[in-house]
C-alpha cells in the first residue's frame, strides 16, 4: 500500500493499476526493492515517469521497513517518519489496511471541502484547520473511512472537477452553495 501510493504520486491510478501486477511480481518485499540498483529500479518504473525520484524514495522506504524488521507502524505519526510517508500517504494507508476513520487530504477532497463548506484558512490544505477539520469529521461519520476517501476521489473526478464541475448532475447539489450558484447564476457549469 506504502509502496502503491508513492507509485500514484502525480500519476494517474489507471497507468500504476496495470503497472502494479508484474511490479509486485518482480518486487515482493523490501528486501527485494534494497537488492536492486537504484539505476535498476529506475529502469523498470521509467514508464510512470519521475523514475528518478520514485526509485530513490522507494528503496529509502524498503530500507527504513527493512530496518524495523519488516514491520509497518501503525501510527500515523510512526508512518510519517517513513522516507516518503506524508499525511496523505499515512491517511491512505491507515483507512485502507487498517480501517481507520482518516481522510485522505489531498487537492481533489479540498476543493469538496471548499466548495461545500467555505474557503481554507491556510495556503497549504496539508496543515488547513478547516479543510482537516472538515474531512475528518466527514470521515468518521462514514461507515467505511476507506469507502469515503474514495468516494470522494471519484466525485472530484466525476463531478466535482477543478475546472467545468458537473454541477446539475452531482449528487451533492443539494448541500452544495457553490453548486446552487453555479447552476442558479452565472457561474454555471464553468
Ligand atoms: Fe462540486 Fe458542483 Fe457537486 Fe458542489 S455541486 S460538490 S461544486 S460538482
Amino acid at each position: 500500500m506504502l509502496v502503491v501510493e508513492i507509485l500514484l504520486q502525480q500519476t494517474q491510478a489507471s497507468r500504476v493499476a496495470s503497472f502494479i501486477p508484474a511490479f509486485f511480481l518482480e518486487f515482493p518485499t523490501p528486501r527485494s526493492l534494497l537488492e536492486v540498483e537504484g539505476s535498476e529500479l529506475s529502469v523498470r518504473i521509467a514508464t510512470l515517469g519521475l523514475q528518478k525520484r520514485r526509485a530513490s524514495r522507494l528503496k529509502a522506504l524498503a530500507a527504513a521497513i527493512e530496518a524495523r524488521d519488516g514491520r509497518i507502524p501503525g501510527t500515523k505519526e510512526e508512518l510519517q517518519a517513513l522516507p516518503g510517508v506524508g499525511p496523505y500517504v499515512a491517511a491512505a494507508f491507515l483507512s485502507t489496511v487498517a480501517g481507520e476513520p482518516e481522510a485522505m487530504v489531498d487537492v481533489n477532497m479540498a476543493r469538496f471541502v471548499e466548495r461545500i463548506y467555505g474557503p481554507r484558512e491556510l495556503v497549504d490544505i496539508r496543515y488547513d484547520p478547516h479543510i482537516n477539520g472538515i474531512a475528518t469529521r466527514l470521515v468518521r461519520l462514514a461507515p467505511s473511512a476507506a469507502e469515503f476517501n474514495w468516494a470522494v476521489l471519484d466525485l472530484a473526478a466525476i463531478h466535482c472537477r477543478a475546472r467545468s464541475p458537473t454541477c446539475r448532475t452531482c449528487p451533492m447539489l443539494e448541500v452544495c452553495p457553490e453548486g446552487k450558484a453555479r447552476v442558479g447564476g452565472t457561474r454555471e457549469e464553468t
